[in-house]
């Protein structure tokens, strides 16, 4: 049985990893854990996530729940990362980050804490998503330079970073696809700018109601266009490829993944 530790277990995606990894076979929830100062500290996580008690409270000390997990998924606040990593990498515990919005510096402490333990960070846990990354970065070689590329995405009201991670990954994957430096070709927004410059990757966002997560990635030319697109409806797509791929993640060997290594083993 696969124990799994959950951080951010009552925010929208942590209850929705508690009711998923219920219904998935040889996973089991062993700990929960949250911000220090959240009303729900001392509850239990089950009862939370609306399945009903398991008997399982929420805690705020990641430390202090590793002792025999097998994998830690993490999907809260970016600015938690850096502290998860380390325990995790201390407690030689897998982990996998969820949380989007990182700071460019989390990559070098992921690097670190993936010399003691498997560490994944994905923007995107969907399959679908993964395999659209591909088809971008494929799109994105193959076509010619005059095809423009825009990236529009669209999420729920709530959603505290913008563009998404997953655009954001998308729009790598299409830099890395044209050979080109995405930091310069970036654009997020064009309130007030003149035209479109040669090679840009220009970035669209909608924020609205409950709309767990679209993707549209443009490839403009002209008197023709291709449009790439992916729609979540529920976000339990996201909570069961995190959960199947951290089942498969607490089965490597230490070092740094990425969501394409879990499909591409699996498949
Ligand atoms: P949310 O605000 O509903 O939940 C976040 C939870 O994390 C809250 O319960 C909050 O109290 C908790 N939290 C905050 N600081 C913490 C800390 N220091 N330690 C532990 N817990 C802490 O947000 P959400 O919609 O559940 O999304 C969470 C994150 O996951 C966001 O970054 C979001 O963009 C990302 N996300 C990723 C994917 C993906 O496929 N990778 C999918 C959906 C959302």
């Amino acid at each position: 049985m696969l124990r799994v530790v959950i951080v951010g277990a009552t925010g929208r995606m942590g209850r929705t990893l508690v009711s998923c990894a219920r219904q998935m076979s040889g996973l089991t929830v062993t700990g929960a854990i949250d911000r220090p100062d959240s009303p729900a500290i001392g509850r239990d996580v089950g009862e939370l996530a609306g399945i009903g008690a398991l008997g399982v409270t929420v805690g705020s000390k990641l430390a202090a729940v590793l002792d025999g997990a097998d994998v830690v998924v993490d999907f809260s606040d970016p600015a938690s990362t850096a502290g998860h990593l380390a325990a995790c990498a201390a407690a030689r515990v897998a982990l996998l980050v969820g949380t989007t919005g990182l700071a460019p510096e989390i990559e070098q402490q992921a690097m670190q804490a993936a010399a003691h333990a498997p560490v994944l960070i994905a923007a995107n846990t969907s399959l679908g998503v993964t395999l659209l990354t591909a088809l971008v970065r494929e799109c994105a070689r193959l076509l010619p330079t005059d095809f423009d590329i825009e990236i529009v995405e669209a999420h729920h009201r709530h959603k505290k970073d913008a563009p998404s991670g997953t655009a954001l990954a998308l729009g790598r994957a299409a830099a890395e696809g044209r050979g080109i430096d995405f930091g310069q070709a970036a654009v997020a927004g064009r309130a007030g700018v003149a035209p479109r410059r040669s090679g840009e990757i220009g970035f669209a966002v909608v924020r609205g109601g409950d709309i767990v997560g679209e993707h549209d990635v443009i490839f403009a030319g002209t008197a023709e266009k291709i449009t790439l697109s992916h729609q979540a409806s529920d976000r339990a797509v996201f909570a069961r490829g995190a959960l199947e791929a951290a089942r498969w993640l607490a089965a490597q060997p230490a070092g740094r993944y990425c969501m394409s290594d879990f499909i591409s083993i699996k498949t």
